[in-house]
This record gives structure tokens, C-alpha cells and sequence, in this order.
């Protein structure tokens, strides 16, 4: 069995400033096998690849390839050692040949001879089953052709550990498939094949063993057999099956009014993010999240709600009326507010004001030729700095200097300077400090009791049990269940989440 073993990390420590992404981790990859490396956001997985790349250095640790201590100072180290990545985004020149792509970089011995790396380039494609042909241009090839050509690429370069990091994200099922097939194909021929991805169903699909990292730290190493699904989920999570005693939650359980059309209705909603067309409802004063691992499409279903994506398809309705919600702006101005996931790339203007943007969203939906008087500004932004504890020196000091959770504040008032009838909250709490989560949740079941419907996305289970009445639930990017009353607990949850019949 030992012999069988092409790669080994041992205690890789690896610390950024205020983080310690790896703390002794160990990882081992035998030959022949497609290993999935999990984890939730954070996790330390990229850091681990990075790593082994010789992207990052690392600071404690050893690394043997094939039972020898190998350096990897750099990518280049890497690549001469036999371990090639693939990396989610195509790395390779869209305006050239596909045999130009597969030889760029390294044509030295071989000087100018087109017609053998035109010859050599056939052969690769043949060998591996790949749909194209040696002098078509690149960017005439889909996605996920392209995305084989890059693998074969690393592959033909002697190759003895290939590292997929999410490469399916952009691929269709039919394009998933035929990169599964090229993987099992190369796993027959002895590569060892670590495969970053989130879905869940790819990896009971295709992979034979599974290492689970959480925060920094290895949480252990598994036969694919020996792991069920629940199981997995509740590794990544850090939530042990057994000691799931369910937290009560603070908030009363929701009643519905009958006969009243729910706050929205979205039916068939499917934007270009790659999610599946789903269902949604949510009815005044009612609050519920999408819950599913990160990366199972939480955040594009409400970003397709509010249109921040291209919208594709499915309809809305509000208050029993059909409207059109293909922009930002259409959901604004119907009432709804959306605090994205993203707060420093969306959300913080960091130049400008607390005062300035708090008015922002307001000043959006009034026009920017009908501005807030600067008396009434100061007066709006006194108000929601007290109304949210917002700590900051004043109304006028730049939004970047204050912490986080204020930062995160701010924007939460903008949002609820608009007045929604419907707001939205991705990831309202994360990075920020547990007393300001806990006004943050409290706010929330406020609004709620005052008649505002909100939808709430966090990562952390507890607080999304506490806060929604009912939840719904994603996995690979589908809407796969609905929880509510009594199945509003963590077991339930995670099994949903898991799925499967294991
Ligand atoms: P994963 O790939 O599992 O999502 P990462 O390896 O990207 O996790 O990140 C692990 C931790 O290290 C995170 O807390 C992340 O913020 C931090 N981190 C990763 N890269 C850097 C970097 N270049 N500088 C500072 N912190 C980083
Ligand atoms: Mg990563």
C-alpha cells in the first residue's frame, strides 16, 4: 500500500498576518485515485494547493513526492517535480491554435516544427477522447473542451499529481460528464488527482477518498464508502450528528395570514449564475433563508430575485401583481433592498462618508438631481447611527476607518433608509463580533414584528435556526427542500443539505 502513495504533505503551517490558514495539516494522494479536497469557505484548501504549487512558501513542514523530501519554491519547481494545476479560471490564449495552447511555453527542443506539434497535439487529443482538432482556434472550442485542453496540457507534461481546483463551476452537466470521463481515464493511467469543488453529488460521483478541512486544521481523511453524505456535511460544518441538541429558538413561530398574496412570489426565477430555475415566497412579516453549503447558489438565488444577475427566466410577483425585476433599480423601486454578501466590492463606498452612504441607496431611488438638503442628511444619519449603535467618531468620518461590523452597519441603514417592504441580508453578520451579530439577528426579528418580510442568508446554522421560520434549502445549486415548524433543526437541516439516499 505505502508504495501506492505519489504524494505526501506532512504539518504544513502556514500563516498569514492574523490568520493561521494552516496548522498542521497533513495530506496524502495515492496513485490512480481522484481525491476531493472539502471544506467550507476558508477551510485552507487553496492555501494547502498553494502551497504544494509553490505559489506561497510555507513556514513548517515537509512535502515528498513518490517518498522522497522535494522543495517547491516556486511554480516552476512544481511543475518539474510532476504536479500541474488547472485552475478555475483558463489560463490559456483564446486567439491560438489548440496545439499552440498545448505547447506555449515549452516548444524550446522543438524549434518551429508545426507539423509535429500539429502531429503530437492529434495524438493527445486522440489518446484522451477530446473533441477538437489540433489547428482550430482555441476560443472556437466550448468551455469545457477548452478546459480539457488545459488539463491535457498539464498532463502531457509528465504529470504524476494534477490538481483540478473547481473546475466544474462553469460547466454544464453534459460538459461535467465528459470531464469526468478524461479524469477516470487519467486516473487508469496512475495520475493522482486532488479535486476542489462544492458539489456534493460530483464528488460521491467520481471521487475515492476525501480529506474535510475546516478553519486551518485537518478534520480527517476518507474512503468515499465510509463517509455518508450527512456525515460529510456535518464535518464541514463542524457540527457533530450526535450533540445536535436543537436550539430554541428566540423567535415565535410565524402564522401566516390566509387569503393575502405573499410580499413576493418568484416562479421559474433562473439567472445566468449557473443556478437552477426555482420557486420562492415570501409573505409579510415572515422572515426565511436560503441555507446549503457555500457555494450551493444561496447568494445567486437572492441575487436573482433582486436582478443584481442577468435574469434568464421565471416570473415575479409582488403583493399579487406581476412586475418586472431585471435590474437592481425595478427591485428598488418595488420595494425591496438587498445587503450583499460582498460589502467591500458592492456595498462600502470607502472614500465617502458614514453620512454619505447612508443617504446613498435613498439618493438613488430620488434622483441625484433632487438632493438631500445637508441639514437633513446629518439629521437621517444621526438617526440611524443611534438607531444602530453605529460607532463612529461622527456623521462625517469616511466609512473605510470604521470596523467591520460598523461598516456593515452603515450599509444595513442605507438599505433601511428606503423604507423596503422586503429586504434582503446576505451574510449580514459575517466577520463581524458576536455582539454585534446579536443586534444585528435582534434588528432583524424587529422589522419582522413591524411588518417588513426578510430574507436571510448566513452560514452559521444556529443563527439562521434562531432567526428564520422557515428555510430553504440548496444543494448544487438546486433548490432541493423547504423546512419549517418542527423540521427546523440542525439534523434535519444537514440531511436535507446532504441529500442522497446515503
Ligand atoms: P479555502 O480555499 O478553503 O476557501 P483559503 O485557503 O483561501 O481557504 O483561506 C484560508 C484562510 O487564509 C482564510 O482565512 C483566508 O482569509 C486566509 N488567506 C488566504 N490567502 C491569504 C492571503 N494571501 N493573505 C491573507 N490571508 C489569506
Ligand atoms: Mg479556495
Amino acid at each position: 500500500m505505502k508504495d501506492n502513495i505519489v504524494l505526501q504533505m506532512k504539518n504544513i503551517h502556514k500563516s498569514f498576518p492574523g490568520v493561521r490558514a494552516l496548522q498542521g495539516v497533513d495530506f496524502t494522494l495515492r496513485k490512480g485515485e481522484v481525491h476531493a479536497l472539502m471544506g467550507e469557505n476558508g477551510a485552507g484548501k487553496s492555501t494547502l494547493i498553494k502551497v504544494l504549487t509553490g505559489v506561497y512558501s510555507k513556514d513548517e513542514g515537509d512535502i515528498f513526492l513518490e517518498g522522497s523530501a522535494v522543495a517547491i519554491h516556486s511554480p516552476q519547481d512544481a511543475q518539474k517535480v510532476g504536479i500541474s494545476t488547472v485552475y478555475q479560471e483558463i489560463t490559456l490564449c483564446p486567439n491560438l491554435s489548440v496545439a499552440e495552447n498545448m505547447f506555449i511555453g515549452r516548444t524550446s527542443g522543438m524549434g518551429q516544427n508545426w507539423k509535429k506539434m500539429n502531429k503530437d497535439t492529434e495524438k493527445i487529443l486522440k489518446s484522451l477522447d477530446i473533441p477538437a482538432t489540433a489547428t482550430q482556434q482555441l476560443e472556437t472550442c466550448s468551455l469545457a473542451v477548452q478546459q480539457m485542453i488545459a488539463i491535457a496540457r498539464a498532463v502531457d507534461m509528465d504529470c504524476k499529481v494534477l490538481i483540478l481546483d473547481e473546475p466544474t463551476s462553469s460547466l454544464d452537466e453534459q460538459e461535467v460528464e465528459k470531464l469526468f470521463k478524461l479524469m477516470r481515464d487519467l486516473r487508469s493511467r496512475g495520475v493522482g488527482i486532488v479535486f476542489v469543488t462544492h458539489f456534493l453529488d460530483q464528488v460521491y460521483e467520481i471521487c475515492d477518498r476525501i480529506t474535510v478541512m475546516r478553519d486551518g486544521q485537518l478534520v480527517g481523511e476518507f474512503e468515499i464508502e465510509k463517509l455518508p453524505r450527512v456525515q460529510l456535511v456535518s464535518k464541514m460544518l463542524g457540527k457533530e450528528l450526535d450533540d445536535m441538541s436543537d436550539i430554541k429558538g428566540d423567535q415565535k413561530a410565524y402564522e401566516k395570514k390566509s387569503g393575502v398574496a405573499p410580499v413576493l412570489e418568484a416562479k421559474g426565477r433562473v439567472s445566468d449564475a449557473g443556478i437552477k430555475p426555482f420557486d420562492f415566497h415570501i409573505d409579510k412579516g415572515e422572515v426565511n433563508g436560503f441555507t446549503g453549503l457555500l457555494g450551493s447558489g444561496r447568494s445567486e438565488c437572492v441575487r436573482a430575485l433582486f436582478g443584481a444577475d442577468r435574469i434568464t427566466g421565471g416570473t415575479i410577483k409582488m403583493n399579487g401583481k406581476d412586475v418586472k425585476i431585471h435590474k437592481p433599480l425595478d427591485a428598488m423601486k418595488n420595494g425591496m433592498a438587498y445587503l450583499s454578501e460582498d460589502r467591500k466590492g458592492e456595498g462600502i463606498v470607502g472614500d465617502l462618508s458614514v453620512r454619505e452612504n447612508i443617504i446613498l441607496a435613498q439618493q438613488v431611488l430620488r434622483g441625484f438631481f433632487k438632493p438631500f438638503s445637508k441639514a437633513k442628511q446629518y439629521e437621517i444619519a444621526d438617526e440611524y447611527i443611534k438607531l444602530l449603535s453605529i460607532k463612529t467618531a461622527s456623521a462625517d468620518t469616511p466609512i473605510k476607518s470604521l470596523s467591520g461590523g460598523n461598516q456593515q452597519k452603515v450599509i444595513l441603514a442605507r438599505w433601511l433608509f428606503t423604507h423596503p417592504e422586503y429586504l434582503i441580508l446576505d451574510e449580514p453578520t459575517r466577520g463581524i463580533d458576536v455582539g454585534t451579530k446579536v443586534d444585528i439577528q435582534k434588528l432583524v426579528l424587529k422589522l419582522a414584528s413591524e411588518g417588513m418580510s426578510v430574507t436571510f442568508i448566513s452560514s452559521e446554522l444556529d443563527e439562521m435556526l434562531r432567526t428564520c421560520s422557515r428555510l430553504v434549502v440548496m444543494r448544487d445549486r438546486k433548490v432541493v427542500g423547504e423546512l419549517s415548524g418542527d423540521d427546523l433543526n440542525q439534523s434535519k437541516v444537514m440531511s436535507t443539505i446532504a441529500g442522497g439516499d446515503k
